[in-house]
């Protein structure tokens, strides 16, 4: 079975770049982590060619300066391939330019039989991204994915909701999009690092993919306003004068968690 991931390489949250307040997006001048958000897709994709007993997982990017350390993490944990649009003139482009660059290249990708994506990314998010590409394919959609099984050319999947689960089929191909935290992404080995070294990335411009007007200038959406989120404020610190458990009890029945 062959998957396609789409996995975006993000500025490190740890050392989160600074806003631009000309453009109003994040600078992405330094180097692009891969996205925790996808790796659950990466591990999702690994473990389903492996189901299968065999196929190919291949990475789809579109990122700033050629950057490749995200997708060399993502190769490093046992991806095949991958392929990289990366274009000056697609700087400023929005959710939807995103959505046709990346549905560009997968259908580069011959014989991909599922396409997964995240719910959403970690750093400017949308949550757009995975049902632009479907429509732009002409392939179903199902969106957050609990568990993924693939019996033949059906895909069945328990898709989360507030109050438990849906049960959804439907056939390949299809694009579905994994909610965080549904398997626990491995961590790289010695071995898959140094053979992600050699794997090929394929990269590629935006008139490759059928990308004319991208950028700032095709973007269909303004950002109006740009603001550094608002530091966490320090909790409530409960000191045990011997009615702690009391304090601690009321503390959440007031916010109706017992
Ligand atoms: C006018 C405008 C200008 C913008 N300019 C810029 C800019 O200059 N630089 C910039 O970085 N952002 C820019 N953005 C933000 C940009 O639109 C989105 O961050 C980006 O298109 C991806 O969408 P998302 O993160 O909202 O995806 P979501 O829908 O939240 O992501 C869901 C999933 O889709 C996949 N995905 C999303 N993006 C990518 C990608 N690039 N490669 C591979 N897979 C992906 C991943 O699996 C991801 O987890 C701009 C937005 C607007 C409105």
């Amino acid at each position: 079975m062959n998957i396609v991931v789409c996995v975006k390489q993000i500025p490190d949250p740890a050392e989160p770049g600074a806003l631009d307040p000309n453009t109003k997006t994040l600078k992405r001048d330094t180097k692009l982590i891969l996205d925790e958000s996808d790796a659950y897709g990466v591990e999702m994709a690994l473990q389903l060619a492996d189901a299968a007993g065999g196929g190919e997982v291949t990475l789809v990017s579109m990122a700033p300066n050629n950057e490749t350390a995200g997708l060399r993490t993502a190769l490093a944990m046992g991806a095949a391939k991958a392929i990289l649009v990366s274009d000056p003139s697609l700087q400023g482009s929005d959710a939807l330019t995103t959505s046709k660059v990346l549905a560009g290249a997968i259908k580069r990708v011959e014989g991909a039989d599922l396409i997964l994506t995240a719910t959403e990314s970690s750093d400017g998010y949308t949550g757009t991204v995975p049902e632009q590409v479907a429509e732009l394919l002409g392939l179903p959609s199902v969106t957050f994915a609990k568990s993924i099984a693939v019996e033949g050319s059906t895909v069945k999947v328990e898709r989360q909701t507030e109050a438990g689960y849906d049960d959804v089929e439907c056939p390949t191909p299809c694009v579905v999009s994994v909610t965080a935290g549904v398997v626990e992404p491995r961590y790289p080995s010695f071995k898959g690092i140094m053979a992600a070294k050699s794997k090929p990335v394929d990269e590629l411009s935006a008139a490759d993919v059928g990308v004319t007007a991208g950028g700032w200038a095709g973007a269909g959406q303004e950002i109006v306003a740009v603001e550094q989120a608002p530091a966490r404020e320090a909790g409530e610190v409960v000191e045990d004068d011997g009615t702690g458990a009391e304090k601690i009890v009321a503390f959440l029945e007031n916010l109706r968690v017992i």
